[in-house]
């Protein structure tokens, strides 16, 4: 019988020896003990969702503790895109520029409850507790962080049954090859979207749509050009991650992006209160345009529909149609003279 919390160590994209060094000791600190199993996989961001990683990861239905060069924000909804979702735990090791998961949907007292996406879902009682590596500065800081979260989750072993165990080998960390290569695209936190559309009007590639119950989805992701994070400017609720950007606020830091978001009815014409936040966004958006108007011979500057977004048929999808689209977009912001 497999024990109820397993503790997966994601790798970094590089093969940066001190940062392997962390991984492992994490790993072979962790290992050996009766009540947990220690998985090894490549970086969550990068993993195929038919890939043995994931495949291994959606047969764990207990606890999990997730630690991955990524804030943890963006390792959990990484995660539940790929359908292994629960609760997110709170954990005491973090990064000073990331914060605290429980305040990132505060709202004034005095405005209208928002509904979130979330508040529509039922997610599984089990805890996802991610961790982000760069704020793991020692392996006993780590153990103490488990130790603790074995005692919240009430899944701590008696000590001698620990003490039994621990050392003997009997339960060894597993490492999961996958086939993988670099990945670039937006992960949508569903704990602050809205479902308000604003995303999916804005990208010009497909990359969103929405499922069977007219919610947005990230469905294309590997057609979001690399490099470019615009529609998290745009989305009001600050939703979007993009995990691989260098901006922690863009990559999944619980604090706000308001010095760059963008109300889309001042793009689109209307009183410019945030000149600034226009013009990156308008500058990041048109050099996608123009890379793509060079790549326009080429079919293959948008990529193959992908695999990759769950909920959704998308049969009836060409690339036809989607560059149809896509001229009509580019003509509409023709004529806003932008
Ligand atoms: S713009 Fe943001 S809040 Fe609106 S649907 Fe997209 S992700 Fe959700
Ligand atoms: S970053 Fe650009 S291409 Fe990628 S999803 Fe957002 S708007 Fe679309």
């Amino acid at each position: 019988m497999k024990p109820e919390i397993t503790v997966v160590v994601s790798q970094g994209p590089s093969h940066d020896p001190t940062k392997r060094s962390r991984e492992h000791e994490i790993a072979d600190r962790l290992s050996g003990r009766g009540d947990l199993e220690v998985l090894v996989v490549p970086h969550l961001n990068d993993l195929r969702p038919d890939g043995d990683s994931l495949g291994a990861l959606r047969q764990r239905t207990g606890h999990l503790i997730v630690f991955s060069w990524l804030y943890p924000r963006a390792a959990h909804w990484i995660l539940d895109r790929h359908r292994i979702s629960g609760q997110r735990g709170t954990t005491r090791l973090h990064l000073d520029t990331d914060g605290e998961p429980s305040d990132e949907t505060s709202s004034d007292p005095q405005q209208e409850p928002v509904e979130r996406v979330i508040d529509t879902r039922t997610v599984p009682t089990r805890a996802i507790y991610c961790i982000d590596l760069r704020a793991c500065t020692s392996a006993d800081a780590v153990l103490q962080e488990v130790e603790h979260i074995l005692t919240e989750t009430g899944m701590r072993a008696s000590r001698s049954s620990m003490a039994a165990s621990e050392g003997n080998g009997s339960r060894p960390w597993r490492s999961i090859a996958d086939d993988i290569q670099r990945r670039w695209y937006p992960v949508i936190d569903f704990g602050r979207c809205t479902n308000c559309m604003e995303c999916i009007d804005f990208c010009l590639f497909g990359v969103y749509g929405i499922d069977e119950s007219d919610t947005i989805l990230v469905e294309q992701p590997d057609n979001c050009r690399k490099g470019c994070p615009a529609c998290s400017r745009v989305c009001p609720e600050n939703a979007i991650i993009f995990p691989q950007h260098k901006s922690p606020a863009i990559a999944g830091a619980s604090s706000s992006i308001d010095g760059l978001k963008v109300d889309l009815s001042q793009l689109f014409g209307k009183p410019e209160p945030d000149q600034h936040s226009r013009q990156v966004a308008q500058q990041e958006r048109d050099q996608q345009l123009a890379a793509s108007a060079n790549q326009s011979s080429d079919s293959s500057s948008i990529a193959p529909p992908s695999q990759d977004a769950p909920g959704r048929d998308t049969s009836d999808d060409t690339s036809d149609g989607m560059n149809d689209d896509l001229d009509k977009l580019i003509n509409a912001l023709d004529q806003f003279d932008l």
